[in-house]
């Protein structure tokens, strides 16, 4: 089942970098003061088009995902609850979680949005593509929404790409954990995830003992990382664990869920990353990709300009081009907690 696609077709004849945006059809109001608003896809894109050259990427309209597209990752009877309470006018679907009339459909654009970026590497017309989405994905459950996320969008691309015969990896650096797809995927042995996140933080879940269901161990690897961590810290949980167990995994596509809340300005976590960690943290990434191939999706990231700059960063990094970095973006360090890594090593073995 290995890259069953790899070398049957010709790749990526054109190497821009495709941008799905969904800026325009943005219509999931949230409270005032809510952390994720539609302010966050503004700054992103604005972020991007300002570090990308325009000839080289290639923008690519969003389309809607169908609801047997987002079953694929969802119970039905959760997203006929979502189509039921956007008819309603929305409500608050937990602690932090709002819905409004257009929230459904948003959500729906935004996972229709990673599909299209994964249609576009998929046919081979592109190496490389970053959706810019919002509501984010990763914590939501098959069956339940969950920190600010509805539809978790980057597993209904990875089960679309399983359910296709590929064998998937997920890289998770936002700050937080991504309970949703680990969730999702746990006892899924042709799917792994990884996930970077502070903790002890929200959501509570990423510990290095969760490898994997009965069926799956070692296709689920969690590195929780102290809050102060910094980009050293991260080269060192990608150089020492991560790009090893995805050499062993031997993907034939990669996704990336791309927060950029670990950025040492963000207001909701307490990491020490700038935008030229995420640019090494890119290439890192890049390097374990079968052809090179890419498709990025935005999850967090709640401070609009170190939004703007990390994501510019990381497309620029996509796209081929340098990445400007900003005085007072350099890359970071702090402590190496070489304890994590051996024991999510440990775990590995
Ligand atoms: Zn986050």
């Amino acid at each position: 089942m290995i890259g069953q696609n790899q070398g049957m077709v010709l790749r990526a004849s054109d190497d821009r970098l495709v941008v799905v945006s969904t800026e325009g059809c943005d219509a999931h109001d949230v409270p005032n003061r809510h952390p994720e608003a539609p302010g966050r896809l503004i700054s992103a894109a604005a972020g991007v088009r300002a570090s990308v050259p325009a000839e080289r990427m290639r923008e690519v309209s969003p389309q809607r995902a169908s609801v047997d597209e987002l079953a694929e990752a969802h119970d039905r009877e959760y997203l006929t609850m979502l189509i039921a309470d956007a008819e309603a006018g929305g409500s608050q679907l937990d602690a932090d979680t709002y819905t409004a009339r257009g929230s459904f459909e948003t959500a729906r654009r935004a996972a229709g949005a990673v599909l299209a970026a994964v249609h576009e590497v998929d046919s081979g017309k592109a190496q490389r593509a970053f959706a810019l989405v919002r509501p984010p994905g990763h914590h939501a459950l098959a069956d339940r929404a969950m920190g600010f996320c509805l539809v978790n969008n980057v597993a209904v691309a990875a089960a679309t790409l399983r359910n296709r015969g590929e064998r998937v990896v997920i890289i998770d650096w936002d700050v937080h954990h991504g309970n949703g797809t680990q969730d999702i995927f746990y006892n899924d042995p042709d799917v792994m995830y990884i996930s970077t996140h502070q903790a002890p933080h929200y959501p509570g879940t990423g510990a290095v003992h969760e490898v994997g269901g009965e069926h799956a161990r070692g296709s689920n690897i969690n590195i929780p990382l102290r809050a102060g961590s910094a980009g050293d810290m991260m080269l060192a949980a990608f150089d020492d664990v991560i790009l090893p167990a995805i050499t062993d995994f031997a993907p034939s596509r990669v996704l990336l869920s791309a927060g950029f809340d670990a950025h040492r300005d963000d207001p909701l976590a307490d990491l020490q990353l700038t935008s030229a960690d995420y640019v090494d943290l890119t290439h890192r990434v890049l390097s374990v990709c079968p052809n090179g191939e890419l498709v990025a999706v935005l999850e967090g990231g709640y401070h609009f300009q170190a939004l703007a700059r990390s994501a510019g960063a990381v497309a620029a990094v996509l796209a081929g081009v340098d990445p400007s970095i900003d005085e007072g973006e350099e890359v970071t360090s702090g402590d190496v907690d070489t304890a994590v890594i051996d024991a999510a090593n440990k775990e590995r073995t």
